[in-house]
């Protein structure tokens, strides 16, 4: 069988900025995706008229041409940028609570501030103070963090280590007496997967910042088209690419990767590889034990799985503004808890009073779905452990029971959505198990408790010879980050002397 320079496992973001700069760069790389479409999280499906995106909410780090963000300088540099066409949203969120409570915020930092002053005048000064801390923050994390000073000291960047390991909820508590603006400030712990409780206020603030500075971004034909884009420069610049072709052994012999076996028994040699499938799955399946350090076993049982998510996909035969969505991205909120409870909500089958968030890409891009129609996509964030005990047999009940009490948590919002459905589909965490072969479904890799956040990350390297991480499972998650860590994989590959 012939041999590779590189085989790349996974065709997730990771895997394919990987490919893509490997490529580029001369190597001569072999793709395997055991899906038989590009993108893992970052794809879509068809269903009636619709294509439905799978899981790009908003897009951080894009900027505009005139001040371009780090991912907008990236893609240009994997000569993919010309080919996609991306799309600005005018709003950071907005968000709705069945009381009649809404608050939407607009991208920029003065409008952010005074939106929030107007409807929380007894906390002016401390929300101007809320971010300005989240941007003196975010300012010295850049600084210290990914322009690695060399001289980064507590004396130089005192926020920086008086507040990255501090939770999320002590700053707001420090900060705010109104529970709700608490709730409404942290809403984005959604996208990341802990509670406030839980969640290191690092997060919070490099989120916050990077969506006000970058914009919140969607593409034209959905993160499907950026896969494609990828996958197109990856095959235009020499790679190969193997769909419905998993990898089954990674062949390591003397602490160094030998190659290969895929799941057709074919064996292919190559001194490096790269995983973009799970760092669980890698160590615990395609090694064979014996080859894996007890140590880095050690290590991973240290960590927790991250959430997966039950999503509905809901295509309407009316135009948004029907159905009264006018923002791309709405929060629906039932209470103002951000307490530890949220992580039961998570561990729990059923679908009550959880945080959830609502997408709709045809109000930033009117041509999203056919003409006069409209498209949502719903999440809310569940842990795989229940819906591993639902018997097979019970399955199709269980997630239809629990799909239509999302959807009567929808009504108390929009509450004409149910007589416009037109298609709907649902995703349990079991359905992103099975698409992306992560345990339990985990859809943002290991959970990024303090201990765990990116000040304490294991990195792209391995202690296997030749052996490198691209995913959200050995660094941040999210589609930013998981692009980054593909080319940073590449790059630790491309700067290998001897090669
Ligand atoms: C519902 C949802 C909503 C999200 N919303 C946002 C958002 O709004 N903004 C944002 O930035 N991020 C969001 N994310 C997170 C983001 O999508 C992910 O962090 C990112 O796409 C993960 O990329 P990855 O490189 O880790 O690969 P993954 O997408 O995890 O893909 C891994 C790939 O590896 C393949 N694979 C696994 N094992 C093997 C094997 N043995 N052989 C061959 N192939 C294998 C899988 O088939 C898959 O294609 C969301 C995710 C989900 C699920």
């Amino acid at each position: 069988m012939e041999g590779y320079d590189v085989v790349v496992i996974g065709a997730g973001n990771g895997g394919l900025t990987a490919s893509a700069g490997l490529a580029q760069k001369g190597f001569n790389v072999l793709l395997l995706e055991r899906h038989n479409v590009p993108g893992g999280c970052a794809t879509s499906f068809c269903r009636g008229r619709f294509e439905f995106e799978v899981a790009l909410h908003q897009l951080s780090g894009m900027g505009t041409p005139e001040k371009p963000g780090p991912l907008r300088m990236m893609l240009d540099n994997l000569g993919v940028l010309d080919d996609l066409e991306f799309v600005e949203m005018d709003d950071l969120y907005h968000v709705a609570m069945p009381d009649g409570f809404r608050l939407t915020l607009k991208t920029s930092k003065d409008q952010v501030i005074s939106e929030l002053q107007e409807m929380f005048p007894h906390e002016k000064e401390s929300i101007e103070r809320f971010f300005d801390l989240v941007y003196s923050y975010a300012n010295q994390m850049l600084a210290a963090f990914y322009f690695k000073d060399p001289d980064a000291s507590r004396e130089k960047y005192p926020l920086l280590y008086s507040h990255a390991f501090k939770p999320a909820i002590d700053v707001l508590d420090e900060l705010f007496s109104d529970p709700l603006l608490k709730a409404v400030v942290s809403v984005y712990w959604g996208f990341l997967g802990l509670p406030p409780t839980r969640l290191s206020f690092a997060y919070l603030a490099m989120l916050f910042f990077v969506f006000i500075e970058f914009k919140p971004f969607h593409l034209k034909g959905g993160s499907q088209a950026l896969s494609n884009g990828l996958i197109n420069r990856f095959l235009s610049s020499g790679g190969t690419v193997r769909f419905n072709c998993g990898a089954k052994k990674i062949i390591v012999e003397d602490g160094a990767v030998k190659g290969v076996i895929t799941e057709d028994g074919d064996h292919i040699p190559a001194n490096h590889v790269i995983a973009n499938a799970s760092q669980v799955s890698t160590y615990v399946q395609l090694i064979d034990p014996e080859n894996v350090p007890n140590e880095t076993l050690r290590e991973m049982r240290g960590r927790t799985l991250s959430p997966s998510a039950f999503v509905m996909f809901v295509g309407f035969d009316c135009e948004a503004s029907q159905l009264g969505i006018t923002d791309s991205t709405t929060f629906l909120m039932a209470n103002t808890d951000i307490t530890d409870r949220n992580l039961n909500r998570m561990q729990r089958l059923d679908i009550d009073d959880e945080l959830m968030v609502l997408s709709c890409y045809d109000v930033a891009d009117p041509d999203f779905s056919p003409p006069g129609t409209c498209q949502a996509n719903i999440v809310t964030l569940k842990y795989g452990d229940p819906w591993l005990r639902v018997p097979p047999s019970d399955y199709h009940r269980v997630k239809y029971r629990c799909g239509e009490a999302m959807l009567r948590r929808v009504e108390d919002i929009f509450p004409d959505v149910r007589k416009h459905i037109e298609e709907l589909e649902v995703a349990t965490p079991l359905t992103h198990m099975r698409y992306l072969g992560h345990p339990n479904g985990a859809i943002y890799g290991f959970e990024q408790y303090t201990k765990d956040s990116l000040f304490f990350q294991p990195g792209r390297f391995s202690p296997i010879g030749g052996l490198y991480f691209a995913s959200g499972w050995t660094g941040d998650c999210g589609f930013q980050s998981t692009l980054e860590a593909g080319l940073s994989a590449a790059n630790s590959i491309i700067k290998k002397p001897n090669l």
